[in-house]
């Protein structure tokens, strides 16, 4: 297991990867900044990580959503007594997070649920704010004084042409727009490192999904398979297909936007 430091100014970058990660392109980034960090990596590199805890001691821990490269290691930081911050719906999900597919398992390691009680975390300068859509109670991390933002998994890149089973296409556009209005400077992507020119690396993400989410729609109207609207639309299936068992993938982001668009067609909903 790997942990790479990278500094820029006051944000420490952590990255992390492990041995299958690396061989697939896979690592994540926590960052240290005002002393809090932000996110806690995965499962798989819990004991470099406690190693590097006891080093660092954060004053405080922030995560940004359950999904287990993020919160993963979540009862180390509460067993070390390292006050948490997290949205209660996130603090639920590291409580019980459920079975994982195999593939998450392999890549980043199985979460011990959250079991030892937390002394909550919260923070004058860094504030969560909501932005969910990649998952349902994603946040990212705002430090309004210094225009700078830690994105957790909102960007991860303009075209991500594949969606995992509990995303919602057209509400992580929204929550992009929302983070850009915030106008910020800097942007730290858990999976990209810091984004450039970050209002306008959101705002075309955003578009790119609406085109999309157009694109996908209209065919879905014209009474098109998933299968054959993800080929048209979004292109053959990438590697994340084939390592996620078809869970990743391009046929679930067009599923996706099927079932949110059912969802919130519901009259009086
Ligand atoms: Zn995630």
């Amino acid at each position: 297991m790997t942990l790479r430091i990278q500094s820029h100014g006051d944000v420490t970058q952590v990255l992390m990867s492990s041995a299958v990660g690396r061989s697939i392109g896979y690592d994540v980034s926590a960052y240290l900044v005002r002393g809090v960090l932000v996110d806690l990596g995965f499962p798989l590199v819990t004991r470099a990580l406690g190693r590097y805890l006891t080093r660092a001691r954060p004053d405080g821990i922030l995560i940004t959503h359950h999904h287990e490269d993020h919160g993963g290691n979540a009862e180390l930081a509460a067993r070390m007594g390292i006050p948490i911050g997290a949205s209660d719906a996130t603090l639920a999900l590291l409580q019980e997070p459920g079975r994982l597919p195999f593939h998450r398992r392999f890549i980043w390691g199985n979460p011990t649920p959250l079991h030892t009680p937390i002394t909550r975390f919260a923070s004058d300068a860094l504030r969560l704010v909501s932005t969910p859509g990649h998952a349902p109670d994603h946040h990212i991390v705002w430090d309004a004084e210094r225009e700078t933002i830690f994105g957790g998994d909102l960007f991860l890149g303009v075209k991500v042409r594949a969606a995992h089973p509990d995303e919602r296409p057209r509400e992580l556009a929204r929550s992009l727009r929302h983070a850009a209005a915030l106008r910020p400077r800097r942007f730290f992507d858990a999976h990209r490192g810091p984004v450039r020119e970050p209002v306008s690396a959101l705002l075309a993400k955003a578009e790119w999904l609406d085109d999309t989410i157009g694109a996908i729609e209209h065919r879905i109207a014209e009474g098109w398979s998933d299968r054959a609207i993800a080929r048209a639309v979004l292109g053959r299936e990438a590697l994340t297909y084939y390592v996620s068992r078809g869970a990743m993938s391009r046929v679930t982001l067009v599923a996706r936007v099927r079932d949110e668009g059912r969802l919130t067609s519901v009259p009086g909903a």
